[in-house]
């Protein structure tokens, strides 16, 4: 289990969430909505330690994390344990693709490269790129670069990978392998926590659906309670606008 309490975050003055909770079980899908500016990003940035909040523990299985007390060694395990899709896919330019989702092997888990390149290359069976290996991200499409984005999370064998609009930055017509192969992933029972715009997504394959509005969890329930029996102004609000 997945488990976040008391997580605060402020950037100088302003305070963009205080003491949210979140808990995720294992195998769960959590689509996190919401309008734009509200701290979905910075969420998901606090849960991997990208970014460091003012308050919070974060357990995922046996790694707790105290963001009071942020130890080098805990933020490592964390890191070992969450996978993070990035909205603009962020690989290495420089590393072709195979060399993209064995880096995460090599430095962070400390595996041999020989061992690392091998995983890659099944990742890329997996993941539908099996001949592209040696492409670097520029010789790639965007669905394609965003699809290593996510070998690359897979390959750390996370126990939690975190999504932040991963198809938002996709031409429309990339778009649906990004989401067909995230759907793959969840039928394998790969906890996610998806923030992203793509509603089609969040009703069809999130098992829970959280709308964060104004930095709180303001309503929280299955694809269906938040999509066709809505409650909080700012929910119906927020369905209206996105169709
Ligand atoms: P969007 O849907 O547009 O991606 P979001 O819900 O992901 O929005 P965040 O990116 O988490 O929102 O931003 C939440 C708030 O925190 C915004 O007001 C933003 O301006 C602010 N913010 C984010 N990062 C920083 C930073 N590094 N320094 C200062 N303020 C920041
Ligand atoms: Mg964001």
């Amino acid at each position: 289990m997945i488990s976040i309490t008391n997580l605060t975050k402020r950037f100088g003055d302003s305070t963009i969430f205080s003491g949210l909770d979140l808990t995720i079980n294992h195998g769960e899908i959590v689509v996190v909505i919401g309008p734009s500016g509200t701290g979905k990003s910075t969420l998901l940035r606090c849960i991997n330690v990208l970014e460091h909040a003012d308050s919070g523990q974060i357990t995922i299985g046996e790694t707790h994390f105290d963001s009071t007390q942020p130890r080098q060694a805990d933020i490592l395990a964390l890191r070992r344990k969450t996978g993070f899709v990035f909205q603009n896919y962020a690989l290495f330019a420089h590393l072709t693709a195979q060399q993209n989702i064995a880096e995460g092997l090599i430095t962070v888990k400390g595996w041999k490269k020989e061992a690392a390149y091998l995983r890659a290359q099944q990742i890329l069976d997996d993941i539908g790129l099996g001949d592209k290996g040696g492409h670097y991200p520029a010789a790639l499409s965007g669905g394609q670069q965003q699809r290593v984005g996510i070998g690359r999370a897979m390959a750390l064998d996370a126990e939690l990978l975190l999504f932040d609009e991963p198809t938002s930055a996709l031409d429309p017509e990339w778009v649906g392998e990004v989401l067909t192969l995230m759907q793959k992933l969840a039928t394998r029972h790969q906890t996610m926590l998806v923030v992203t715009h793509e509603m089609q997504f969040a009703r069809e394959v999130a098992d829970r659906v959280i709308f964060m509005a104004d930095g709180e969890f303001v309503e929280q329930g299955t694809p269906d309670q938040i999509f066709t029996q809505p409650h909080d102004p700012r929910l119906k609000k927020f369905l209206n606008k996105v169709g």
